[in-house]
């Protein structure tokens, strides 16, 4: 059921998980270890690590200790068993994949996915991973989309742009009765507001670049899953690829993640706030929040959502580029960037003006923007878009 609030546990997790003090020899905030490698006294010592490198610190590429901070802070939040952090989420996206397929094995991609996600999918055909895109996120579609070399049922809830959801429970039964892996982009809701684990599916990815860091100044990915499958991944798409998070970042990412319900409580209330001030507005179709009774998974939303972030889209009815373009620029209180996450509220629209036969072949209307409402007030967010649209 969706709250208004923050479960207590969950913040105790993030200010305070992971980093005991005599740990980090009394340090109030844990620092940042910059170092690659690590030295041994005795040669006996360094050969032991390195045979348990997964547990030991030898080399930045596989631990870090303020990089392992971050890891402990999201793995319980997710309620995993174990997190490995990377250098991006595409990092993050591309491990989670290539650990759990090979070659001849097909994916089937639910609704819209993060663009280079989609990249991604179809580059995989080179090494010989085939993928089908469901129109959209119902479990008869999901279903129907399954081939006899199914390995992957991949999903991202709510999806990008339309915010459609997956009814992720029933999608992790239907993957279960065929003995097929369950991955998920949970970007949009972070580990706070959707813990896929808690239904089972196999691994969780998050884009930490964006609510994660909350603060638009890092690039971070994690996956969070078994200890098992995690620790198959640590040996082969994480140290051989070699996207490591760097300690700097890792530090920012623990310090963002401290704040992280505060800030996520602000986004969801400034999100809702806005997306009903523009529900009903002559000069727009529709909106596309979760969390409007008129979103056609609302009733899902309460099951399987604890809360709802600030990003969300709406979608003019006069459609064309240049009152797209119009109405972006007259915005006075939203940075025209990509991304999303940060305190700051931004804006943009998949309509680039010359890509509307990509927009029709993905089931988007060319009027649509996508708002992403930071953690100014609301009612000087909703003032400037009345304007902006008058
Ligand atoms: C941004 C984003 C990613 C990719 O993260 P990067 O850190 O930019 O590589 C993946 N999925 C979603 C839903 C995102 O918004």
């Amino acid at each position: 059921m969706v709250s208004e609030g923050v479960p207590q546990d969950d913040r105790q997790t993030l200010l305070h998980g992971g980093d005991e003090q005599e740990a980090f020899g009394h340090a109030a905030v844990p620092p940042i270890y910059q170092t690659a490698p690590f030295a041994y006294d005795t040669f006996e010592a360094y050969a032991e690590a390195e045979r348990r490198d997964q547990e030991q610190y030898v080399y930045w590429r596989g631990t870090n200790p303020t990089v392992e901070l971050a890891e402990r802070k999201l793995a319980e939040l997710a309620g995993g068993e174990a997190c490995k952090c990377f250098s991006s989420g595409m990092a993050a996206i591309t491990a989670a994949l290539l650990s759990s397929l090979a070659a001849g094995d097909h994916v089937v991609a639910v609704g819209q996915v993060y663009e280079s996600t989609a990249a991604l999918l179809k580059h995989l055909a080179k090494w010989g991973v085939s993928h089908t895109v469901t129109a959209g996120c119902s479990i008869r579609e999901i279903e129907q989309a399954l081939q006899e070399h199914t390995k992957v049922i991949y999903m991202e809830s709510p999806c990008s742009m339309t915010f459609r959801l997956t009814d992720v429970p029933e999608v992790v039964r239907l993957a279960r009765s065929r003995g097929l892996r369950t991955l998920i982009d949970n970007t949009w809701a972070t580990p706070l507001f959707q813990k896929p684990l808690e239904h089972g599916v196999d691994l969780v990815i998050e884009a930490a670049s964006k609510y994660l860091g909350g603060h638009n100044d890092l690039l971070a990915g994690a996956v969070i899953g078994s200890q098992a499958d995690l620790k198959k991944m640590f040996s082969k798409e994480f140290e051989l690829f070699g996207a490591a998070l760097a300690p700097f970042e890792a530090w920012l990412l623990s310090r963002g993640l401290r704040t992280l319900p505060l800030r996520m409580k602000g986004h969801q209330e400034g999100g809702l706030a806005v997306a009903r001030a523009l529900e009903g507005h002559p000069l727009i179709a529709r909106v596309n929040h979760p969390g409007l009774p008129s979103h056609p998974d609302y009733e899902l939303g309460t099951r399987v959502l604890k809360g709802y972030s600030g990003v969300f889209s709406i979608e003019l009815k006069d459609a064309r580029f240049e009152r797209v373009a119009e109405v972006i620029n007259r915005m006075k209180r939203f940075e025209i960037a990509p991304s999303w996450g940060g305190y700051q509220s931004q804006v943009v629209s998949p309509n680039y003006g010359y890509n509307l036969k990509a927009l029709e072949q993905e089931r988007l209307s060319p009027g649509l923007i996508r708002l992403a409402v930071g953690l100014e007030p609301p009612e000087e967010l909703i003032a400037d878009l009345e304007e902006a649209l008058r």
